[in-house]
């Protein structure tokens, strides 16, 4: 026992001399970055998420009305609750939200009724803590655990004092126990949320109720006395003494009331009250973020930084609990039954494909391990792959990206899952069509067998279908050729060189193409939007062949073409046509407000374009544009994104980027070099081992890597592979204000490409 005590004393004096090495990088992050946004310009679409990492529910103060996907704008003056968030984008509104609202004098019950007014002036908002004191004198504090919150509201000495719990737009069930000062009951709203998908939550407070009843929300009728009711809208109000500081304890399941019991008592049990929970909250994201310690910047970068890195560590959400014995188990939300094992959701594949899993990779293998699993679970619940999870799976945007990640979990080492499974279940998903939404099965399939390619107007975005179903045989191809699977192999590395089959020489071009062959539209515009492409124009489209640069080099005419089309990106006007969208899309503003030609990097198809020079002779290029974009697309204010944030993907551009890396072809395991943001980074991976980044001379002109080295070994190739990043050690760079001209211009030096440059 002795030895025991003595062994957790030196424990604990190890952890807390680690923790005084910590430098506080919590301070850096604004969680209130992206939240000026509305319908027709984004500069974000986040809202002020107070969470713990990959958390399964997440706080914000909400200033838009019940329902609507904009919970919280910038430019709002009133805030009409702090509600329990799950959302990932405006786009997708939100699921499960329920709300509290602390209101002072006259009761209101009403979402309009008890809006309050405040002020930014007013409000701290951090990953694990935000506060805000309201015009009227309240204030409202909030800091996260995984599975719950502790909040505490501070009332002003005169006028009552009123806690109004509103169920949300969906059904509800609400029941008051005045004798433990508890409310306990559950929430299910959301698009396409049948009953049986329940939200348990449970409500402790530490003050008795003085008064108490239920409400509707329809006609906003109060039932005083009330103890309990159920039905659409459906909320209850309690009544404290004035001037009160009122504690509360919240915690969700999705499994039971008695497991939302036990996660408020497991994971806010310990804490005796606000101060301590967020103390231990801080701890968390502190420990999270100093996963990678950047240091020389100015304050602004590094603000810049970990606020992205915050916004890159929330999606895909935990969506397991931990049993009384802390094993793992989860409701699916795809068969409505509970299973054993970890769960993740929450995230677009389209989006977050590109960078989010590849940073994920390098920083959480184990929960990526994990999510391997979970993905091919949900292949048995619901007989799809997962493409756009929210919670279940909507099947929106395009691609079949989960073997994207099945692929690049693969070839890291990260090898939780059986690989066949996830071939055949990828291959079930490249030749059929799901019930729901485009990206459940493959839109277009058979003809993407037959002609080559999938005609276009016949099958709406086709071309940008035909690129990303290319791009994912690939991904399937490399799974079974790594894996020794020579039958999927074979099958996938027929379709994986489609990309070719869209481009039109003429123009030079990923174009629409009928079943006949003829490109179509016959008028061509490289500005005009949607059509047979997604979200963007054909600017934006050529660059989406990932695994073989080479072979897109050689259709535009060799590596001087090649260049020459990459620097017309930026310096084409920046005009666009709507085209099929009839009107203007925030991500054409967006585009048109950067001011960087043909760039659009408010929205994911051509994030990696900048990456595409260091396939070339000029990979000085890429050093450059990536540096500019970091500078003119990112701060940490409220403006500080170039469009949609979406779960996670701009930030991890950032991210990455700032550590002078991008993951252009997921399914390699090549990080393409760019230009290092600070003179000093240091990553700390998950198994303790430690890459220092080092960039002698870096600043905002010294922006061009001179030379390389790795662990003191010098190199000119533009890329490192992962297994050279995680094992550690010292990568150093001299930078300078010139480009030098000869390093990485060799096609040894150029990234993976399926065609071999020559
Ligand atoms: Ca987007």
């Amino acid at each position: 026992m002795k030895k025991r005590i003595l062994f957790s004393l030196t424990l604990l004096a190890a952890v807390t001399a680690v923790s005084a090495r910590q430098p506080d990088l919590v301070q850096y992050v604004n969680t209130l970055q992206g939240t000026n946004s509305d319908h027709d310009l984004t500069r974000g679409n986040t809202y002020p998420t107070t969470a713990l990492p990959f958390g399964m529910h997440t706080w914000s103060p909400q200033t838009g009305e019940n329902g609507s996907g904009w919970k919280y704008q910038y430019a709002k003056d009133s805030i009409r609750g702090f509600q329990q968030a799950h959302q990932c984008s405006s786009w997708t509104r939100d699921y499960c939200v329920f709300s509290l609202m602390p209101v002072t004098g006259e009761l209101a019950t009403g979402q309009h009724e008890r809006a309050a007014r405040f002020s930014h002036d007013n409000e701290i908002a951090k990953p694990h803590y935000y506060c805000v004191e309201l015009d009227n004198g309240i204030r409202t504090e909030i800091s996260p655990t995984e599975r719950g919150a502790h909040l505490r509201f501070t009332f002003p000495d005169s006028g009552d004092s009123y806690i109004v719990l509103d169920g949300y737009n969906g059904l509800a069930s609400v029941r008051i126990d005045t004798r433990a000062n508890r409310i306990t009951g559950w929430v299910t709203n959301g698009a396409g949320l049948r009953p049986g998908f329940r939200n348990y939550f449970v409500i402790q407070f530490d003050t008795p109720f003085y008064d108490y009843g239920t409400w509707e929300a329809r006609e906003n009728i109060r039932s005083p006395r009330n103890t309990s009711d159920e039905g659409r809208g459906r909320g209850a109000y309690v009544r404290f003494s004035p001037g009160v500081t009122v504690e509360a304890k919240v915690a969700s399941s999705y499994i039971s009331p008695e497991q939302a019991q036990l996660n408020l008592e497991r994971e806010l049990g310990p804490y005796q009250n606000l101060d301590e929970t967020k103390e231990a909250a801080w701890q968390v994201w502190n420990d999270h973020l100093n996963r990678i310690l950047v240091e020389g910047g100015s304050e602004e970068d590094k603000a810049t930084f970990y606020s992205c890195f915050f916004r890159a560590s929330l999606f895909s959400r935990k969506f397991y609990e931990l049993d009384p014995n802390g094993k793992p188990y989860y409701f699916s939300p795809n068969d409505y039954q509970v299973h054993d094992g970890y769960f993740y959701t929450d995230t677009g594949f389209w989006d977050t494909f590109r960078a989010q899993f590849p940073l994920s990779c390098l920083l959480h293998p184990t929960m990526q391990g994990r999510y391997m699993q979970a993905m091919l679970d949900v292949y048995d619940q619901c007989g799809w792959l997962p493409s756009w999870s929210f919670p279940h799976e909507a099947g929106s945007m395009i691609g079949n990206h989960a073997i994207s990640l099945f692929a690049d979990a693969w070839v890291k080492g990260i090898r939780t899952f059986d690989p066949e499974k996830a071939l055949e279940a990828y291959y079930h998903e490249a030749t059929n069509k799901g019930p729901w939404g485009p990206a459940n099965g493959r839109d277009g399939w058979r003809d993407y067998y037959l002609l080559g390619y999938v005609p276009y107007p016949e099958v709406h975005e086709a071309t940008a279908k035909t690129l990303e179903y290319a791009y994912d045989d690939f991904c399937g191809y490399a799974l079974a050729k790594m894996t020794g699977n020579d039958f999927y192999a074979d099958v996938f590395a027929r379709q994986m060189y489609n990309y070719r089959n869209v481009f039109d020489p003429a123009t030079g071009f990923m174009r629409g193409r009928d079943r006949s062959g003829n490109w179509t539209p016959q008028e061509f515009d490289p500005t005009e939007w949607g059509g047979p492409y997604t979200e963007g124009a054909a600017w934006h489209y050529l660059w989406s062949v990932f695994h073989d640069v080479e072979g897109l080099k050689s259709l535009l005419g060799g590596d001087d073409d090649f260049v020459l089309k990459l620097d017309s990106v930026f310096t084409a006007t920046n005009d666009f046509k709507v085209g099929t969208y009839g009107r203007v899309i925030h991500e054409m503003a967006e585009m048109k407000l950067m001011d960087m030609g043909q760039y659009a990097h408010g929205n994911q198809p051509i994030q990696h374009m900048v990456y595409l020079y260091s396939y070339t002779r000029q990979p000085w290029k890429a050093q450059y544009h990536a540096r500019n974009v970091m500078r003119r697309m990112y701060d940490a204010t409220e403006n500080g994104y170039p469009g949609d944030e979406d779960q996670g993907q701009t930030s991890s551009w950032y991210v990455l980027s700032a550590l002078g890396l991008y993951s252009v072809c997921p399914g390699t395991d090549q990080y393409v070099l760019g230009s290092p943001l600070f003179p000093k980074t240091t990553v700390t991976f998950e198994d303790g081992r430690q890459l220092v980044i080092e960039a002698n001379g870096n600043s905002d002109e010294n922006l061009y890597i001179k030379s390389a080295s790795l662990n003191g070994v010098p190199f000119t190739r533009n890329y490192l592979t992962y297994d050279e990043l995680v094992s550690g050690g010292i990568l150093k760079y001299e930078m300078s204000s010139q480009p030098n001209r000869k390093r990485g211009t060799r096609p040894q030096d150029w990234p993976f490409s399926l065609t071999q440059a020559k």
